[in-house]
């Protein structure tokens, strides 16, 4: 009898011990999947517009509930191409800016949109960048007194209808310039990534982050499964990597960029890797804005006009001249020599992209 009761004691004892084993091991995950698991969808339309800036982001989303956020402001002069995407989709305030970060072509436009038009908070990398763009962003939020925040993962913000922002990136310790492929930088490689969820929707926003950046992001357990891929650094040749590609499982990528620019964005290479991956191709510079909507479920993609050229066909690079005395960097290298553009054009363009 009381050879029983040891027996059962024992068996009592390693039930207790196997359940606090899974409990150690299944908390962590059910806890992960509770802070990533969507809100439930409103089932009212969300839409996202990613705006035609030329060779530069700027992303409107306008959530089930109206509230808006603005990833990115386009290029110096830009803010009026946002203003006016805003009065026709009848928003009048952006709740949420997203700053993905300080180069010209993403921030340019930034200041000229806190100044116009009413802007709630400012989500920031965080990573400076000597220009006159950059003073004249955060000079903008400090004039108006917006709220400002530094971006860190996990970070969410609810814009309403059960749609949700998160940060996957940039993640601590941020990458600094040695740890970089040659003719990298820190503003690209620590970009503010996002993830836009809105019940089985989901779209991924990933600013000018490259192939380390997405790695970085796969290895720290980041979630970049989404429907659609706003593609990395304008369709550089350094971001989309097959690796991300195949773990992302995007359905559609759509590419922010320029007719005239002179990077070769987007690159053969990265429209090859998409084509591979069986995944459907947008473009701002062949097809202009680029909307998206959706009740939670299914999706639409419409572009603003047919296909001016093949979607598939990649952009030649022109020659670099990085090294020459005066270039600005703000990204790979600067903009065309007045003298090889039009006579008409004005002082934005030669001010970079
Ligand atoms: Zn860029």
């Amino acid at each position: 009898m009381a050879q029983s009761r040891r027996g059962c004691g024992c068996a009592l004892a390693a039930l207790v011990l196997a359940l606090i084993v899974i409990g150690i091991f299944i908390i962590p995950f059910a806890l992960k999947w509770w802070r990533e698991k969507p809100p439930q969808p409103s089932g009212d339309e969300l839409r996202v517009h990613v705006l035609n800036v030329g060779q530069g982001d700027s992303i409107l989303i306008i959530s089930p509930a109206g509230k808006t956020v603005l990833v990115d402001a386009g290029n110096p002069g830009g803010g009026r191409l946002v203003q006016a995407a805003m009065q026709r989709a009848g928003v009048d305030a952006i709740d949420l800016l997203v700053a993905t970060h300080a180069h010209a072509d993403h921030i340019g436009g930034a200041d000229e949109v806190i100044n116009g038009i009413t802007v709630r908070r400012v989500l920031d990398s965080g990573v400076p960048n000597a220009t006159r763009n950059y003073e004249d962003f955060l000079s903008a939020i400090q004039n108006k007194g917006i709220e400002y925040t530094i971006a860190e993962p996990n970070q969410n913000f609810d814009i309403g209808g059960g749609a949700r922002i998160t940060v996957l990136a940039p993640i601590k310790p941020l990458f600094t310039a040695s740890q970089l492929r040659s003719g990298g930088n820190e503003p690209n490689a620590n970009s503010v990534v996002v993830r836009l969820d809105y019940g089985s929707f989901s779209m991924l926003l990933t600013g000018d982050a490259e192939a380390q950046t997405e790695d970085r992001m796969i290895n720290g357990g980041a979630n970049i499964l989404a429907k659609i891929l706003k593609v990395g650094h304008h369709g550089s040749r350094y971001a989309t990597s097959e690796d991300f590609l195949r773990r992302g499982k995007f359905e559609a990528a759509i590419i922010s960029d320029g007719q005239d620019n002179r990077y070769g964005h987007p690159s053969q290479e990265v429209l090859d890797r998409l084509r591979a991956a069986n995944i459907k191709v947008y473009r701002t510079d062949l097809q202009g804005e680029i909307t998206v909507t959706t009740r939670g479920q299914s999706y639409e993609i419409k572009p603003e006009r047919e296909a001016r050229g093949d979607l598939f066909a990649g952009r030649t690079p022109q020659k670099d001249d990085s090294a020459r005395s005066g270039f600005v960097q703000y990204g790979d290298f600067g903009p065309p020599p007045r003298a090889s553009r039009n006579r008409n054009n004005n002082t934005n363009a030669a001010r970079g992209r």
